[in-house]
């Protein structure tokens, strides 16, 4: 099936049902969306000469036509390719090359940027401005009709976020896509018409991916005008859409409940937080849900397998008389319901509960390799197994705690230490707002632990009373042997903390 599928159907039974919206404006119907898409994919396959299987990229900050542009590619038997609008030129430029893409879809200010590039890549056709007239005059060129697609033919290629070495494609088939769909209503939450999913996260990313389950079930995808995440205009969505989802990076969360904006502010039409792609920390959830309600799930996965791997259900977060609570808030859920989870000692040999080994998964939901990288796919998909790169463990309950990237881990004097164990202890203590912890090379031990602190505004902890903080959490070596006090952690264009800068830092 292709995975434009769920618009056409949808179209058929709720042609009146608002589908896009721009702010609080209602800019289409799903009779009118499904219609400009079956447009645009007539200029796709017409006008543009493009021949089933060809690349389309989309670099456009976060507008509602980045919806009607997907649409169509799907429509037409394309592949698109969606590329974070944050990145750099160069990295535009090399995803381009990289994927052969024939043409882009960009919003204005980007399509400025890259038509010079239609000169240099010999695949390049056209950079094509969804502001400009002659961009709403490609709908007008003739419906094309939904073109039959295999499951496992390619739908998206997502570019992983490259924080080592050059971004991958990972490609993800249309059968990836279905089962990330069919999953969101197997455990995040069932949709009902009107619904609304608002994309103050990139929808070339998680966000993206979630709102195709809105499309199945006709809901609304909602753009803030602003493009992305500025939480007073969040909050004031929120109050006018009923039933409002979201996808959110931890840090959003945070910055969500930390604002001036959300003192008073109406959230009764929260429906659910979906959080993931970076580590929530149990004080950080403990917060969100004391100042939102149980109204969260998260997700553990990774564009190699997205939307996901595992998930916290919103039950669980809800069961505050849990035995087991605080392990339960602390780790990111249990195998989601089409992916089975191992954890996988240095020679690919199953560990058993409770041991620390890299993470891997099998499921539908798991990418067919990496695009014109055939090492890379045998490396990560040994024995058909998506080897995650990130390290776990599982319990005998079922639940998986990560504990970082393998590369993040710090071995210090021939003992393994997680990061991620000390920076939960060091949000625990009133006065630290957000952390970092990383290894710094030592004559003799190898690598030592150092963290990097942002304090609450306006408080100045001392390292002696973070030091006296750990001794009562966690094991003495594990403790940072420097602090130092910055403003704000360095963090990619999804959020992610850069360790590698921290470790840069360190090294100049
Ligand atoms: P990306 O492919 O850019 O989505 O990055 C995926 C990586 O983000 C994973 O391999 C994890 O290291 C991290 N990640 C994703 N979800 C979570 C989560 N819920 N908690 C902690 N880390 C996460």
């Amino acid at each position: 099936m292709n995975i434009a599928n769920l618009l056409e159907r949808t179209a058929t039974t709720y042609p009146a049902l608002p589908s896009l919206a721009y702010g609080k404006e209602i800019v289409a119907t799903y009779r009118e969306f499904a219609d400009q898409v079956a447009g645009l994919a007539g200029a796709l396959r017409g006008k543009y000469g493009l021949d089933a299987g060809d690349r389309v990229a989309l670099i456009m900050k976060n507008h509602p036509e980045y919806w009607i542009a997907l649409l169509a590619v799907w429509r037409a038997g394309l592949v698109a390719v969606p590329v974070n609008a944050k990145l750099h030129i160069s990295e535009f430029r090399y995803i381009l090359e990289n994927s052969d893409s024939r043409l882009a879809f960009a919003t204005a200010e980007l399509a400025d940027q890259l038509t010079p590039l239609v000169n240099e890549l010999p695949a390049l056709d056209a950079i094509i401005s969804v502001q400009d007239d002659s961009y709403q005059a490609l709908k007008t060129e003739g419906p094309l009709a939904l073109q039959d697609a295999d499951p496992d033919d390619l739908a998206w290629l997502f570019y992983t976020s490259g924080t080592t070495g050059k971004p991958k494609g990972a490609m993800l088939s249309h059968r990836n896509l279905l089962t990330a769909v069919l999953s969101y209503f197997a455990d995040v939450t069932a949709i009902e018409p009107g619904d609304a999913v608002i994309h103050a996260a990139p929808q070339t990313h998680g966000s993206g991916i979630y709102g195709l389950p809105l499309i199945a079930k006709a809901g609304i995808q909602v753009t803030p005008e602003s493009g992305g995440f500025d939480p007073a205009e969040t909050l004031e969505l929120i109050a006018n859409y009923p039933n409002s989802c979201f996808f959110f990076a931890p840090t959003m969360v945070h910055r969500l409940i930390g604002s001036p904006a959300f003192a008073g502010a109406d959230i009764s039409n929260l429906k659910v937080i979906v959080y993931g792609g970076g580590p929530m920390y149990e004080a950080d959830i403990r917060r969100a849900i004391a100042a939102i309600g149980p109204k969260f799930v998260q997700i553990y996965g990774q564009g190699e397998a997205p939307m996901t791997i595992t998930g916290l259900s919103a039950a669980l977060i809800r069961d505050e008389g849990h035995p087991r609570r605080s392990e339960i808030l602390a780790s990111v859920g249990t195998e989601r319901t089409d992916v089975e989870v191992r954890i996988f000692d240095e020679n690919d040999r199953p560990l058993p509960i409770g041991e620390i080994g890299e993470i891997v998964a099998r499921g539908d939901v798991v990418m067919q390799g990496y695009w014109k990288n055939p090492e890379a796919t045998q490396e990560t998909l040994r024995g058909g197994w998506l080897h995650t790169g990130d390290m776990g463990c599982l319990d005998a309950d079922g639940f998986l705690t990560l504990k970082d990237r393998s590369k993040d881990m710090i071995i210090s004097g021939g003992t393994n230490i997680y990061p991620r164990e000390i920076e939960e202890a060091l949000l625990t203590h009133p006065l630290v707002e957000e952390i970092s912890v990383v290894g710094r090379p030592h004559a003799d031990w190898g690598e030592e632990v150092v963290a990097f602190v942002v304090a609450k505004s306006g408080t100045l902890p001392t390292p002696e009373e973070l030091d006296r903080h750990c001794l009562e959490h966690i094991a003495r070596f594990k403790r940072p042997k420097e602090y130092f006090f910055i403003d704000e952690l360095p963090k990619n264009n999804y959020g992610k903390v850069l360790k590698t800068d921290l470790r840069e830092k360190l090294a100049g």
